[in-house]
């Protein structure tokens, strides 16, 4: 099919291509957990979790996380709390509480069985095209394309495409590709291709299954595709975070003025506009969830990095004799028993900033 400038392979070239893509993936292609018993349920755990996130981060939370919710009803009947106590550290914790309402809807509509129609996974939360043909194709071998970004970059240096392409020519491409009977090493094999050989900025093209038929590496040109991306400016941010303490109990809020740290509970946190006091700003806040917050003491500046922004998170203190009622509501704010901290505060930043309390 012609696309403009770009026109999906033949027959026979694919028929190469496939064969050659086989060959080398079933030598190559790295022992993953979830690869060693590909059933939908875990296809589409790893899946998730890869989102946005190595597979050397994934790694160190699959197993704990199929282990504890081994299948959708045992997910189903967690509570969101628990479920996103297993994902703290992976970051963009709607992925884990999408999974939880998705476990939801497969006890509800499926029975407890993983949909096996791609109109059907597609329909579950937090499941796009690219995450709906993974699990089609995976766990159930039906001819689905995905395209992600190694795929993007695979199909862009074999076409050369160094002015890029609309994106319905990189779904059409990998359609056509997508053997029947094959479909689940196929993509695999591609996404490891862009993964472990045709790497963003050196490609490893003397080790290349498919150099062959490439048409950037015959031009020379396969370095420049796809273009280098300027990188963003890192965006500078303040906070003031709270650590009030009642005993052995801290204060943790459900809403917080500054949303730029993930996680359902947190310590009380607020943006400094700029030329703000950081003392005067840190007091108002504290009064919003106590009338008498007592003196506060100034514990540092503790940073953190979330995606491209740099945070600088000046901690403050507060003891209080007396336990107030938390503002709020119990749905809104609560004290919490240091010893169970660690099943609701799921950032680093807010545990850093209790680190940086503790010890005088
Ligand atoms: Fe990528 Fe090089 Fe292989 Fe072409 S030959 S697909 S640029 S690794």
């Amino acid at each position: 099919m012609e696309q403009g400038l770009h026109q999906i392979w033949d027959p026979v070239r694919t028929a190469k291509f496939q064969d050659a893509l086989l060959a080398w993936y079933s030598e190559h292609q790295r022992a993953l957990p979830w690869r060693s018993r590909p059933d939908p349920y875990r296809v589409w755990v790893s899946e998730i979790m890869l989102q946005q996130t190595q597979v050397q981060t994934v790694l160190r939370y699959f197993d704990r996380f199929v282990r504890r919710f081994p299948d959708a009803r045992a997910l189903a009947a967690a509570s969101e709390e628990e479920v996103v106590s297993l994902w703290a550290g992976l970051g963009y914790y709607g992925r884990a509480r999408n999974l939880r309402r998705a476990a939801i809807e497969i006890v509800r509509r499926h029975g407890g069985r993983f949909p096996s129609r791609f109109d059907e996974i597609l329909r579950l939360p937090g499941v796009g095209r690219y995450t709906a043909g993974a699990i089609a194709s995976i766990a159930f071998n039906l001819p689905e394309p995905i395209v992600d970004g190694n795929v993007r970059r695979v199909v862009s240096r074999l076409h050369a495409l160094e002015r890029g392409a609309p994106e319905r020519f990189f779904w059409e491409q990998a359609r056509a590709w997508t053997p029947a009977g094959r479909a689940a090493e196929f993509n695999q094999a591609v996404m490891e291709l862009g993964a472990l050989v045709c790497v963003p900025s050196s490609p490893l093209c003397l080790l290349c299954p498919v150099a062959a038929p490439c048409e950037a590496r015959r031009r020379g040109i396969e370095a420049r595709i796809p273009p280098p991306r300027r990188a963003r400016a890192a965006e500078e941010v303040r906070l003031v975070m709270l650590v009030m303490e009642h005993e052995e109990e801290i204060l943790l809020v459900r809403e917080r003025e500054a949303d730029y740290i993930p996680g359902r509970w947190g310590l009380p946190t607020r943006a400094l506009a700029r030329g703000e006091s950081p003392a005067r700003a840190a007091r108002a806040l504290a009064r919003s969830f106590s009338p008498e917050p007592g003196a506060l003491e100034e514990r540092g500046t503790v940073r953190h990095g979330v995606t491209f922004r740099r945070i600088a998170i000046q901690v403050f203190r507060g003891r209080l004799a007396r336990r107030p009622r938390a503002r709020g509501g119990d749905d809104g704010a609560r004290w919490t028993p240091r010893a169970a901290l660690d099943a609701l505060v799921t950032s680093s930043a807010f545990r850093k900033a209790i680190r940086c309390c503790d010890g005088g």
